[in-house]
């Protein structure tokens, strides 16, 4: 234990231990996630006074943080948004944790500014946008660009379908802005011909809505003062050239939201704004000033170096790798809505464009099947006061044959 006054030459917790660091990687490649949280009784009541040996704490750590996790690889992981990570993106947030960097202050990040903007530049022209930066999540990003639509041009109001993430009215509410919202048809799209008087709002247009993800006609940008699309989910889609078409028209936006922690495969918490004039955006959403070398743009203020695993993902795998496990997980999400829909049994809400697959069972009641179900395979979502069943195809190793053994037996099944 330390204590103050024991003044050592330097202090080993902030060395390499390269010992204890290969020791952390083998825990991870033998504990694998069980969901399984019942090492929670391990952890102390109460702050520990005094502290214990770094590397006897990691073997205790790892049952309760790894083996109690949730496997989003398992080959019936199919429930949510979330995507496994590849193995890539964690070595690279170990290195980032290793320099703490904060792109607040140039001096402290030298690269990992030059980082974020070349990842931004590389993919903000698959969305007709010019440039924007990295933050937390779409719920930051969303935000931001309201922020930006507010005060580039002034608008009054904020206008978004009524299946459009909470986020946005989160938001309006936050900016001190009118939310109005539009309706939807039963695939949670919003109907165009509601779309009226916005000359003065932000009108908000969904690329992938999240109980269904139902893509808004994107065509309808240009029709408001600025019109944001909230791509959290589908925007990725746009570097996969089987599927960017379902993406038409957002290239007219005034900007776009995109999480990277979702379909780009990244650890939280990693997600883009872009703009399509970044310039306007950026001279709006900046202060600078005091201790700030650089104008500190947007939201945050300390902030890490989140594009540090994206960029090394994109590098890897370049654009055709990206795009063949988004195709895979489109794929995935076909094949089991043709199942669904061969399957007297079950209903299926439509067709999947965006990798979310959204049905339920015909005759069963929908809380004793979804118990019936392996924990992650589906989760559930009310849509238009009705109950379903939603998967998602975040997972790229999702095996659809075991999914649908799965289903076929909780459809049988006799309790
Ligand atoms: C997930 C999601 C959000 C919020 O994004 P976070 O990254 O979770 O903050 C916003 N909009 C849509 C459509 C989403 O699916």
């Amino acid at each position: 234990m330390n204590r103050i006054n024991e003044q050592k030459p330097f202090d080993a917790s902030f060395q390499v231990d390269l010992g204890a660091l290969i020791k952390a990687v083998e825990l991870l490649a033998t504990h694998a996630p069980l969901g399984d949280a019942s090492d929670l009784a391990m952890l102390p009541a109460k702050l520990p006074t005094y502290g214990v040996d770094e590397k006897a704490l990691l073997s205790a750590l790892s049952k309760l943080v790894l083996t109690g996790g949730f496997d989003l690889g398992g080959p019936v992981s199919f429930a949510h948004m979330d995507p496994p990570t590849p193995w890539l993106t964690w070595v690279m947030t170990l290195w980032n944790a290793r320099l703490n960097q904060n792109l607040l202050h140039p001096a402290t990040s030298p690269s990992a500014r030059m980082i974020e903007e070349r990842v931004v530049s590389w993919l903000a022209p698959y969305f007709g946008m010019s440039g924007g930066h990295m933050v937390p999540g779409s719920t930051i990003a969303n935000l931001t660009a309201l922020w930006a639509a507010r005060d580039v041009r002034g608008v009054t109001e904020i206008v978004a379908s009524d299946t459009a993430h909470v986020s946005i009215e989160k938001s309006a509410r936050i900016l001190g802005l009118p939310f109005r919202s539009v309706p939807t048809d039963e695939t949670g799209r919003l109907i165009a011909d509601s779309v009226k008087n916005v000359e003065n709002a932000c009108l908000v247009l969904v690329a992938g809505t999240t109980s269904t993800g139902a893509v808004d006609l994107l065509s309808l940008s240009g029709r408001a003062a600025w019109t944001h699309v909230d791509a959290a989910w589908a925007g990725p889609l746009r570097l996969s050239d089987h599927y960017a078409s379902r993406l038409d028209g957002i290239e007219a936006a005034d900007s776009v939201a995109v999480s990277a922690h979702k379909w780009l495969f990244q650890p939280k918490e990693s997600a883009l704004i872009f703009f399509r004039d970044t310039q306007a955006a950026n001279a709006a959403l900046s202060f600078g000033g005091a201790y700030l070398a650089a104008p500190n743009i947007g939201l945050l203020g300390s902030h890490g170096a989140a594009a540090v695993p994206l960029l090394a993902m994109l590098m890897a795998w370049g654009k055709e790798g990206l795009a063949d496990r988004l195709d895979r997980c489109m794929a995935a999400a076909a094949k089991f809505a043709s199942f669904v829909k061969s399957e007297e049994r079950l209903e299926l809400l439509g067709e999947p464009t965006t990798g979310v697959v959204v049905w339920r069972p015909r005759k069963i009641e929908i809380d004793m099947f979804y118990a019936r179900l392996p924990s992650g395979l589906a989760s559930q979502t009310t849509i238009k006061g009705s109950r379903w069943l939603r998967c998602v195809a975040a997972n790229p190793n999702t095996n659809i044959d075991a999914v649908i053994a799965d289903v076929s037996e909780a459809i049988s099944r006799v309790d």
